[in-house]
């Protein structure tokens, strides 16, 4: 058996950058793919109208100035092709291909406690031996299709917006369904229109979209956060975020009403995820919520026509921004299209598929094709997936059946030598990917270090410790509304998962203090052998 200080799962950003640290730090990796090339995320999602949320010049690695200073983003959200180009460039740049097998999933690991090496078992058949595990599987990556009655009769092309061909798929002349209205949803809906002959959306339950007022950045614009752009990422890491952008902390209530109206105006010209710091109480006081809510129903409305078609497009009464707040372009425009018709399925829902379509409301719909915009099994869906056993053989699927413990996102008591990252416990989703995923692979490579100088080959996180951290993630998640609503932050999206829930969401600097403090105690909270 081949054995390497360790092995690393997936090729996406987490991935990537943890072979980079690690190979530059002197450790063997061997590192494998389950698609066929580098990108995770935008490997997979290749939908039509798939892009970022984050502003790109933020969506993006800063661990190495001159890549920085020699990748130019063109627009300030960059679209798939774009990010997939860039996430290339860096495997490229850095030669990072070479750690990966691609096409290949790891199927089993077990930890053997004599050696303190996994041993890790991939779909090509390989058995080797890693002192450390190390899942870059991604948060939103094991999709989900629900369990449609007679969905195997259906005879039409159905595609998934997480796993969409990489071949063009043409629309044209096409009578198209789409499920679901989360972000892939509602950023594919546009684009799909104007493709298909006729498009059916069938939404279960209306989202709240905010313009993301994507744009071509101007050179000027790119040299000025080019020239300084170490003094833009210092700021970004102060915010809870891990992004910068114009965020007002007062409270609502402190403002009269032309002053109201003033500041969410303009915060909805900024557009996209930033409309959320339009004050600082929109996530936090039920009555400022809904205020924010209002003022956005009332924009809606002036977009759609159709006043009957806005009320179902305008939620009743949910939190704004519980679930993840989707940024669009043309989303509710789309509906005044001749050629789109907006079908109610919070009833009695998809009732059943036909060999020609779908019936809904007691009335039957034919489609040529389908687009599942049904999203994913969030955070713990594809470290479950792997059939996962420490010491004692208990599974991490077995583990986590009842709650996501882990300390500091990263590590969890009974798995020793293993590190995941983004996942629950970790301020991940609620932080931009790229920065929360630069600070994990750092703080691990480092231990990764720190227990090579000491000849330590086994560390493990104690149950102690990982309790404090989750009652550290729930004492920090009783200070937002966003815990209170059912999304896939808390599992809510898949039948029979455990409902809790699981990022950590108390900010990157609270985070990166409580990784630092741990580090800075000799990893306290860690037992090492
Ligand atoms: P999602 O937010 O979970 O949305 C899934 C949609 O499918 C919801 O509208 C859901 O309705 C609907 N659905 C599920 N089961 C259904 C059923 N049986 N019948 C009818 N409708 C059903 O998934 P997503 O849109 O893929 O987004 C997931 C996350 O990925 C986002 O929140 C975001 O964090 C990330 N993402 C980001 C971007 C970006 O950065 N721009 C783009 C895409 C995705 P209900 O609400 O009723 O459950």
């Amino acid at each position: 058996m081949n054995t390497v200080d360790a092995v690393v799962v997936g090729a996406g950003f987490s991935g990537l950058y943890l072979s980079h640290r690690l190979t530059e730090e002197g450790f063997s990796v061997r590192g494998f793919e389950a698609g066929g090339d580098v990108g995770g995320t935008w490997y997979w999602n290749r939908y039509p109208g798939a892009r970022c949320d984050i502003e790109s010049v933020q969506y993006s690695f800063q661990f190495s100035p001159e890549l920085q200073q020699e990748w130019t983003w063109s627009e300030r959200y960059a679209s798939q092709p774009e990010l997939l180009a860039y996430i290339e460039h860096v495997a490229d740049r850095f030669d990072l291909r070479r750690h990966f097998t691609f096409d290949t999933r790891i199927d089993r690991a077990r930890f053997d406690d004599v050696s303190h090496r996994w041993v890790v078992e991939t779909s090509g058949g390989e058995t080797i031996g890693a002192r450390f595990l190390l899942l870059g599987v991604g948060v939103l990556s094991t999709t989900l299709t629900p369990d449609f009655v007679d969905l195997d009769r259906y005879r039409g092309r159905t595609f998934h917006t997480g796993r969409w061909p990489h071949e063009p798929v043409d629309f044209g002349g096409k009578r198209v369904g789409v499920i679901g209205t989360g972000s892939s949803g509602i950023q594919s809906i546009p684009i799909l229109a104007e493709q298909a002959e006729q498009l059916h959306v069938f939404q279960r339950t209306p989202n709240y979209v905010v313009p993301a007022h994507n744009r071509p950045l101007e050179p000027d614009e790119v040299a000025a956060v080019k020239a300084d752009y170490d003094g833009l990422r210092a700021q970004a890491w102060a915010r809870p975020t891990g992004f910068l952008f114009p965020f007002n902390p007062g409270s609502i209530h402190d403002v009269d009403a032309d002053e109201r109206r003033a500041r969410l105006d303009r915060q909805w010209e900024i557009g996209g995820l930033p409309f959320l710091g339009a004050f600082g109480d929109v996530l936090t006081d039920l009555e400022a919520n809904r205020m924010v809510a209002d003022y956005w129903a009332e924009r809606v409305r002036e977009v759609v026509d159709d006043p009957a078609v806005a009320d179902l497009l305008i939620p009743d009464g949910d939190i704004f921004g519980g679930k993840r707040l989707c940024a669009g372009t043309g989303y509710y425009e789309t509906y005044n299209r001749d050629n789109v018709t907006l079908v109610d399925v919070s009833g009695a829902g998809i009732e059943r598929f036909t060999p020609n379509g779908l019936v809904a409301g007691g009335r039957k719909y034919e489609l040529d094709a389908i687009v599942f915009a049904t999203g994913f099994d969030a955070l713990t869906g594809s470290v479950v997936a792997i059939d996962l056993a420490g010491p004692d053989g208990t599974t991490m699927a077995d583990r986590w059946s009842n709650g996501t413990d882990t300390l500091l996102g990263l590590s969890v008591s009974g798995f020793p030598n293993l590190f995941n990252l983004q996942g629950p416990g970790s301020p991940g989703v609620f932080v931009t990917m790229v920065t929360g995923i630069e600070h994990q692979t750092d703080w691990i490579v480092d231990c990764l270090a720190w227990m090579r100088s000491r000849d330590l080959t086994r560390c493990e996180a104690t149950a102690e410790a990982e309790q404090r951290w989750v009652a550290e993630v729930a004492n920090a998640a009783t200070r937002s509304l966003r815990p209170t609503v059912d999304s896939w932050y808390s599992g809510a999206n898949v039948a029979g998962k455990h409902r809790g829930f699981m990022p950590y969401i108390g900010g990157f600097p609270a985070y990166r203090q409580a990784c630092h403090d741990v580090a800075a105690n000799n990893y306290r909270g860690y037992v090492f052998g």
